[in-house]
């Protein structure tokens, strides 16, 4: 594929094939014919690019062609097209190109993986969670298939001649609008089910990220999806938002809460579903008989996967009293063992930050809490050394309501710790604020865990564990409480949201009226003992 095996490790890179400069498709890490072969999986005749740089070394990456609202009136149309050929495919045909999918994702990872950590500076540990979802999520979707969209029998009213039955019928064709953080999952995993529920997708990846989403498209392709099934446009989300949710049946977000809202009013406007995935500030709690390395070292996931840019990585840390020293100094020492760079080898920990935008959020609300009285245990510093927007892991103490940090999202490899009492005042500590994705307890006792589990606001809460356990079960629903989300990836909800219910009723013998030249009197009496009758007999 592309000329970057040997990348050089541990350093900027600064060499390449073309001299992006005076070679509009150069790049200084890929292939220029690696790169067309990818966007010319676009829709897009603008004429217009837009460069797009590498976070491992700021260096330019590919230059991206742009899609006008034409060319999104064109991938809609193409689409259309496509759906109403596709929804006549068997499920077993449509399961069997996931099951391929699956194959292919697994066999092509190194390639999957380079291209993720070149456009987004993760550790390469965390990129491979990327086709590690994707497999999941595939042969989930394949095997399950039958269970979720087949025709269901259902309660007709009057016993043995009702009969009802239930249809999964698709949407149609759904818009599926993608973040930067996780760029091949996010951009593929929601779409899965709705394919196999017998839609069409049109996708809008992130700008900074559309590489890895045009290689999961190719992938689709290979794995034998119908091309014109699946559709990629680019441009800047406020352009080209708009003309894609004038067009869908149905919209899946996954992104901000800000950008969610403005979503969630432009459907309810033309009246169709969507589902939104969206921030957190995400609780772990330690509770005091927590085995404390395994917290230890799930806090350093929790907190640092890739670089803390993660929806439902944590943010806020409750320790119980007893264990709270015992307990920090494990956290801090696991923290400062990690191995940081912006290298595409498998032995970093944790890689960059994406962009200058993330840093500048990020040193905002460390230094903010600084200057207000918060506590640095460990990190805090900006290490341009290691690559332009890493940043270190950090762990402060000390943070109060009137820091920025306190309970706004900092999408950052950044953690409070506060103590806790009592348990009680754990989970309602936990549960301040207006978001409501993911937590995480720590104790030896799951039943107790468990029923703390219950208590707390969040659509997913992982117990000795930090966010796997949920996520990677792709039969548990996943998406957020309160300002975290509505609706749910994973499960049957993450593909019933795609479809429409059907009820089909065929009355056999009677009809719903008098009959027989009995009056409405009579007719009313005979349902009423009728009526009570069924519920004697205990029927629903
Ligand atoms: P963002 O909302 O800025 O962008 C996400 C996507 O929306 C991008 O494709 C962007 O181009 C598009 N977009 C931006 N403005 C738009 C508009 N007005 N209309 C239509 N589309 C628009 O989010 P981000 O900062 O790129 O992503 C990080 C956020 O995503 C964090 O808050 C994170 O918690 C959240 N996130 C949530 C989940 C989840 O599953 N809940 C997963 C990943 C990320």
């Amino acid at each position: 594929m592309s000329s970057h095996n040997p990348t050089p490790a541990g350093g900027p890179l600064v060499e390449g094939p073309h001299d992006p400069e005076h070679d509009p498709r150069a790049s200084y890490g890929l292939e220029p014919e690696y790169v067309a072969a990818l966007t010319d999986r676009l829709t897009a005749t603008s004429g217009r690019t837009v460069q797009v740089e590498s976070p491992l070394s700021g260096g330019p990456l590919a230059n991206i062609p742009q899609s006008s609202d034409d060319d999104v009136k064109e991938a809609f149309a193409r689409a259309r097209r496509a759906q109403a050929a596709w929804a006549r495919t068997s499920l077993e045909e449509r399961s069997e190109v996931l099951l391929r999918l699956h194959d292919l994702v697994l066999e092509r990872q190194d390639e999957i993986i380079d291209l993720i950590c070149w456009e987004s500076g993760k550790a390469r540990k965390h990129a491979f969670d990327e086709p590690l979802h994707i497999a999941l999520t595939a042969r989930y979707y394949a095997r399950t298939a039958h269970q979720h969209l087949d025709t269901q029998r259902r309660i007709g009213v009057v016993p043995a001649l009702t009969r009802v039955e239930v249809n999964r019928v698709p949407k149609g064709v759904v818009g599926i609008i993608s973040p930067w953080n996780y760029p091949f999952t996010m951009a593929l995993c929601d779409g899965l089910p709705a394919l196999l529920a017998g839609n069409a997708v049109v996708a809008k990846p992130d700008a900074q990220t559309m590489l890895s989403a045009l290689l999961g498209a190719r992938l689709l392709d290979e794995a034998g999806f119908p091309r014109d099934l699946w559709q990629v446009v680019a441009g800047p989300g406020r352009e080209l938002g708009g003309p894609i949710i004038q067009r869908s049946d149905y919209i899946c977000f996954t992104g901000s809460t800000a950008t969610g809202r403005l979503i969630a009013a432009q459907c309810a406007e033309r009246l169709i579903g969507c589902s939104l995935e969206l921030g957190g500030k995400n609780p772990i709690l330690v509770l005091r008989d927590a085995d404390l390395e395994k917290a230890a070292e799930g806090a350093v996931r929790a907190s640092f996967s890739n670089a803390g840019q993660l929806c439902v990585s944590m943010e806020r840390m409750f320790v119980a009293d007893q264990v709270y020293d015992r307990f920090v100094e494990r956290f801090v020492a696991r923290t400062e063992a990690m191995t940081l760079g912006a290298t595409l080898e498998w032995g970093n920990d944790m890689g960059t930050l994406i962009s200058q935008d993330q840093l500048d959020t990020v040193v905002a609300h460390v230094d903010d809490a600084v200057a207000k009285g918060a506590r640095v245990l460990t990190g805090g510093r900006a290490r341009p050394d290691l690559g332009p927007y890493f940043y270190e892991p950090t762990i402060l103490e000390g943070v109060s309501p009137d820091m920025t940090c306190f309970g706004n999202e900092t999408f950052g490899p950044v953690i409070s710790l506060y103590r806790f009492h009592d348990e009680a005042d754990a989970i309602a500590r936990a549960n301040e604020g207006e978001y409501g994705l993911n937590a995480s307890i720590y104790s030896q006792d799951g039943a107790r865990a468990r029923a703390i589990a219950r208590l707390i606001k969040c659509g997913t809460v992982n117990i000795n564990e930090a966010f796997g356990a949920t996520f990677a079960s792709i039969d548990s629903p996943m998406g957020g409480m309160r300002e975290s989300g509505m609706g749910r990836r994973q499960g049957s909800e993450g593909i019933h949201r795609y479809t429409e219910s059907q009820s089909v009723g065929t009355q056999r013998l009677i009809r719903f009226s008098p009959m027989l030249g009995m009056s409405n009197e009579t007719y009313a009496k005979v349902m009423t003992v009728q009526l009570k009758l069924m519920k004697k007999l205990g029927r629903a």
